[in-house]
């Protein structure tokens, strides 16, 4: 199966590991220091705790943040469910605000749901493509309200120049196996504020800090969600060919761009010239007449061992959300939730490849069109 996305591991992931299995700290060693380096000389970000998951460091982010009962997180619905539900585990009520055509949230959407309960409003790079962070900084101009950028799919990304992990108070990326680089499980958060780094290296290990000798205070309640120094090594070494990946997959974008470009069947989303997009994905919305012909379209791509996926179902559509704030319905995100299909594109893909998605997927439109199964 040609999946959505995944990892690429060579030789020099697989030494960096066993290097570091070798040595004698396998975990709070200087690997973690070291990978923590190499992601703020990435971004230009001051800070960086390394964490054992982004769903970890969205809740670090939140705790530190000081996000808890009464307070009101604004996010959106098309994201993983982790970016919501580490404000629930805050105590926060999530506000979900609708998206822009390009699965971003949508600025004029979070404005009328700022309140004067709002502390955290979080925002997604869907797909890698940045947020634009300026259009909701003016919203908030003169407010105690602070932002999270949830840049699980955007590790590489910019905007004018500037890198996705300085644009917020706080930003999380995963490097779940499958996201622009990986440590098998990991997140990290990073920052400017010294303040919010403090704290996210509280919450990561039990909120305890050495004072002498044996003698440990805890100051905070946190937890473990340290990563380890294997972990880290992995994320080094890959850190070093980030850019490698994202110019593959850079590249069998742009051949489904151009394929597609001008399709009556579906729209692609173009990343402007100002920005660079770490490409996690390639979402293409389906055109109205083939929304009910998704599954089917789907499946078939699946039997021809084309594994598309579709990001997201929107987070308030869970049962469990259902159940904490009933129905909800927001027209952009049920919209984009219906046409949404993301295509094979990752760094292990051939040209040939991403032709066979583009071949497949194109007769299979040209058929359920004609089909005319849908109203
Ligand atoms: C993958 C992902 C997460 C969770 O990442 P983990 O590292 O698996 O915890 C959170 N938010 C978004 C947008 C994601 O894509």
């Amino acid at each position: 199966m040609m999946v959505y996305s995944r990892q690429k591991i060579d030789n020099s992931d697989i030494e960096a590991v066993v290097e570091a299995l070798r040595s004698d700290m396998l975990t709070c060693g200087e690997r973690v220091v070291e990978f923590e380096r190499g992601l703020c000389e990435l971004t230009g970000a001051k800070f960086a705790v390394a964490m054992n998951s982004a769903t970890s460091a969205l809740h670090a982010a939140y705790i530190a943040l000081g996000v808890s009962q009464n307070d009101e997180v604004i996010t959106t619905p098309i994201t993983f469910a982790a970016t919501a539900n580490a404000a629930l585990m805050c105590g926060a009520k999530i506000k979900f605000a609708d998206v822009l055509l390009n699965g971003n949230i949508n600025p004029a959407s979070i404005k009328e749901l700022i309140s004067d309960k709002t502390k955290v409003i979080t925002a997604v790079d869907f797909g890698g493509m940045p947020v634009d962070m300026d259009a909701i900084k003016a919203l908030i101009k003169g407010q105690d309200i602070k932002i999270i950028d949830d840049a699980s799919h955007a590790l590489g990304s910019s905007i004018n120049g500037k890198m996705v992990g300085t644009l917020a108070d706080a930003t999380i990326f995963s490097f779940h196996a499958i996201k622009p680089i990986t440590t098998f499980e990991g997140g990290a958060l990073l920052t400017n504020n010294e303040e919010i780094a403090k704290s996210a290296r509280l919450t990561r290990s039990h909120g305890m800090v050495k004072k002498q000798a044996w003698n440990m205070d805890m100051v905070a309640l946190g937890y473990n969600y340290r990563l380890s120094d294997v972990a880290c090594a992995l994320g080094s070494s890959q850190l070093k060919r980030l850019d490698e990946f994202i110019s593959r997959r850079d590249e069998i974008a742009r051949i489904y761009d151009e394929a597609f470009s001008g399709s009556k069947h579906l729209k692609t989303i173009t990343i402007p010239s100002n920005m660079r997009s770490a490409r996690h994905l390639y979402p293409v919305l389906l055109g109205e007449h083939l929304w009910c012909a998704k599954e089917d379209i789907f499946n078939e791509l699946h039997a021809r061992g084309i594994g598309v996926q579709v990001h997201y179902k929107p987070t308030y559509q869970f049962s469990f959300y259902k159940a904490l704030y009933g129905e909800q319905r927001l027209s952009g995100a049920e919209d984009f939730y219906r046409a949404e299909l993301s295509l094979p594109c990752h760094q292990m893909m051939s040209d040939d490849d991403a032709k066979f998605v583009i071949a497949n997927l194109s007769e299979l439109l040209e058929i359920y069109t004609s089909k005319s199964v849908c109203g």
